[in-house]
């Protein structure tokens, strides 16, 4: 099947599913409210990254990231207010910290990240895409040797499950690695099959390479609803208005709970606000990306300079912009850098992590239209699972076999 297709949200998600369906013969409009790239697939880390197989649902996570809700400048925060929907997120969540939940999670994710991973590869040699596209791996630190010891047990894990895993990087052979780093750390686990891009440059190249295969993008226009009957959607309701169209992808990141309604989905998507700072100039502080396991810091160079991410933060769609949380970013990778690193309000940046208690996105038909399909709520691992879930909802519409089984993605599937 091919036609008209309009696909609401430019994100990462929504623009690759722009681009499988546009290589399969569909005539595709894609709408974003604001512009393609200008949402959480903008300035976040950019690592494309076969390592995030684990869920953040595990047993003990309650356990260890409680105390950090009370404690000042934490990476983890709630804003404390009367959130219903965002009550029964943290339920959901507590239900899904099973070992059963965790292994049937890892197994999709495992899927969908090998999927997305080769399809970036393929993408960016096919349109030329300069992203700073690199497979350097990703080095996950330890302060301390005993934390290190800790990762040992999930890694032999994956290894038996997937046939890869990381290999032990000693406190010694680190500082080789990575010169600007403390001496005296304990080590690291490096995934040598952890790729990183630039993703404000990876959104741009794929904007241009819509373009050029024909794709209208419809910037500065908000979807508000879904018309049809019977089973099939026949337009996008717009504040402009309506939109005639053959089929429709919805992939609106965290903005997706209020547009899922008029498709007869309840989904329990939050928004899980982050932060980044790049940093001009910063190069020379690292070599390959790498996580500050115990801050919850993530680091990745680029061409001329260094980006610095992470916080979790549950307060609805709050605009601002902290400098104690962009503050606490720069504090704790100063915790592992020889030289401090400094904050600057230039550079800075956040995102609205679209969340999903069990970690896993939704990539299903709708149940009210058969006609459209939902691809959304990528959480953590958006950046590097979007062209993966980009291929398969082309796929699903287009009546081709999917490249990995969407079941584990469903809508509705019970969670925990
Ligand atoms: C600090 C930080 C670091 C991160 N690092 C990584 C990383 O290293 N690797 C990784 O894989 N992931 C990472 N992520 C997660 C990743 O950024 C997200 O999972 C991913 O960007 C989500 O993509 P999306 O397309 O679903 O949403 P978005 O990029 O947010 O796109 C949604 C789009 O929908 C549009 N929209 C919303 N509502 C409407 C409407 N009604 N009508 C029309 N348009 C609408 C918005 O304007 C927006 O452009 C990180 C996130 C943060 C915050």
């Amino acid at each position: 099947m091919s036609g008209k297709v309009i696909v609401v949200g430019g994100g990462i998600v929504g623009a690759s599913c722009a681009y499988e369906l546009a290589l399969r013969g569909w005539r595709v409009v894609l709408l974003d409210a604001s512009r393609v790239g200008g949402g959480c697939s903008q300035g976040n880390c950019g690592y494309v990254c076969p390592s995030h197989v684990y869920p953040l649902a595990r047993p003990g996570t309650i356990a260890s990231t409680l105390p950090l809700v009370f404690r000042r400048n934490s990476p983890f925060a709630v804003r404390a207010r009367l959130d219903l929907p965002l009550l029964a997120w943290f339920n959901a969540f507590r239900c899904c910290c099973t070992e059963a939940q965790v292994d049937a999670t890892m197994g999709a994710l495992h899927d969908l990240l090998a999927v997305g991973k080769a399809r970036y590869e393929e993408v960016v040699r096919a349109e030329g895409i300069d992203a700073e596209y690199e497979q350097k791996g990703c080095l996950f630190i330890s302060k301390d040797e005993a934390h290190l010891e800790h990762f040992e047990a999930d890694n032999r894990r994956m290894t038996e499950r997937f046939g890869y895993g990381a290999r032990r990087v000693d406190g010694r052979a680190l500082a080789a690695l990575e010169p600007t780093l403390r001496e005296g750390l304990g080590g690291a686990w490096m995934f040598d099959c952890d790729a990183h891009l630039r993703p404000d440059r990876y959104m741009a190249g794929l904007r241009v390479a819509l373009l050029r295969r024909g794709v209208v993008v419809c910037e500065g226009t908000r979807a508000i609803g879904i018309d049809g009957g019977r089973g099939v959607a026949t337009g996008v309701v717009t504040e402009g208005g309506i939109l005639e169209t053959d089929a429709v992808v919805i992939a609106t990141g965290a903005w997706t709970p209020g547009l899922a309604r008029s498709i007869g989905a309840r989904l329990p998507i939050v928004p899980g606000k982050g932060y980044s700072v790049t940093l001009a100039g910063a190069e020379s502080l690292a070599k390959h990306p790498m996580v500050f396991e115990q801050h919850r810091v993530a680091v990745t160079p680029f061409r001329g300079a260094v980006r610095i991410g992470s916080t979790m933060e549950f307060a609805g769609f709050d605009a601002s912009i902290r400098d104690e949380r962009l503050r606490l970013l720069t504090d704790s990778a100063s915790l592992y850098f020889k030289e401090p690193v400094r904050a600057t309000r230039e550079g800075a940046w956040f995102g609205w992590r679209p969340m999903v208690p069990d970690g896993k996105p939704f990539i299903d038909r709708a149940p009210k239209y058969r006609n459209v399909m939902v691809a959304a709520g990528h959480s953590m691992i958006g950046m590097s699972t979007g062209p993966g879930t980009g291929q398969v909802v082309a796929q699903m519409l287009s009546g081709e076999p999917p490249a990995f089984d969407p079941g584990p993605f469903r809508i509705g599937r019970r969670m925990g």
